[in-house]
């Protein structure tokens, strides 16, 4: 049983490393934005701590994961999900989208990482899980600024990966593909069946199918796992 964090747990594949990790027994707790109804639920159901953490103010961050810490003895498992995506033509990017992209994709797995290493690092004991995805690995046409704060989240692993490596810490990410969640609600028919074609396996995947993947990386199963991206994308992007 492990003491866990979660950033956006209240939906889609945060939602779902919440059950996974719930139901192995592991004390857990989960940052949300602005859904307080789904998180409620989500946490009236699986017996996790919801908290209201916007991950792109870092005192906010600072305060929630220092609480979390005092309540449970410190945190041994952090799982950086949350994320937001934004798609359209690279010359119309403003620098607010930019900034807002890089802010919470990238800087906002970086605030909460710092919060929770310390503790690690005294504690002699860790593993991480970032949540890129295989855009960051191929990049994505129209996607310039999620795809390069994805490719971010490759080289923070696995520099991580080395500097906390001697302190106990494990620091890996999963790469998804197309998974049916609500960042993914707009695509329209044409072009869900257009990423299907693309996808070896034929079919986009499920939020459970990537917390599986998490959770084999965040546990003991990975112990002598360090700086790996592991793509969970049907082999999109081989
Ligand atoms: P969803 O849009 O379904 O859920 C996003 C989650 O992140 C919500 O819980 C949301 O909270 C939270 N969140 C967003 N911004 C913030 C913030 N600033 N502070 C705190 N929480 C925040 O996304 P998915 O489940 O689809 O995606 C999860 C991760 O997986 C993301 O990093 C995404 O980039 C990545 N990914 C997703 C893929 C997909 O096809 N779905 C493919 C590849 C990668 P709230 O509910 O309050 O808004």
């Amino acid at each position: 049983m492990a003491i866990v964090l979660i950033t956006g747990g209240s939906r889609g594949i945060g939602a779902a490393c919440v059950r996974k990790f719930a139901a192995r027994g592991d004390t857990v707790a989960f940052f949300y934005r602005v859904n307080t109804d789904a998180a409620e639920k989500l946490a009236a159901g699986t017996g996790a701590t919801a908290m209201r953490v916007d991950i792109t103010d870092p005192a906010a961050v600072e305060k929630a994961v220092s609480e979390w810490e005092n309540r449970t003895g410190g945190i041994e498992i952090l799982v950086n999900n949350a994320g937001i995506s934004q798609t359209g033509l690279f010359t119309d990017l403003t620098e607010d989208d930019w900034k807002k992209m890089i802010d919470t994709n990238l800087s906002g797995t970086f605030r909460v990482t710092r919060a929770v290493a310390r503790e690690m690092v005294r504690n002699h004991k860790g593993s991480i899980v970032n949540i890129g995805s295989m855009w960051g690995k191929t990049g994505a046409s129209c996607e310039a600024a999620y795809s390069a704060a994805k490719a971010g989240l490759r080289g923070l692993t696995m520099a991580l990966a080395k500097e906390l490596g001697p302190s106990g810490i494990r620091v890996n990410c999963v790469e998804p593909g197309v998974i049916d969640t609500d960042m993914n609600q707009n695509l329209d028919r044409e072009s869900r069946e257009r990423l299907c074609d693309a996808t070896p396996l034929c079919r986009i995947g499920l939020p459970g199918e990537v917390a599986d993947a998490v959770c084999f990386l965040a546990s003991d199963a990975a112990s002598f796992i360090t700086g790996q991206c592991l793509g969970v994308d049907g082999g999109f992007a081989i």
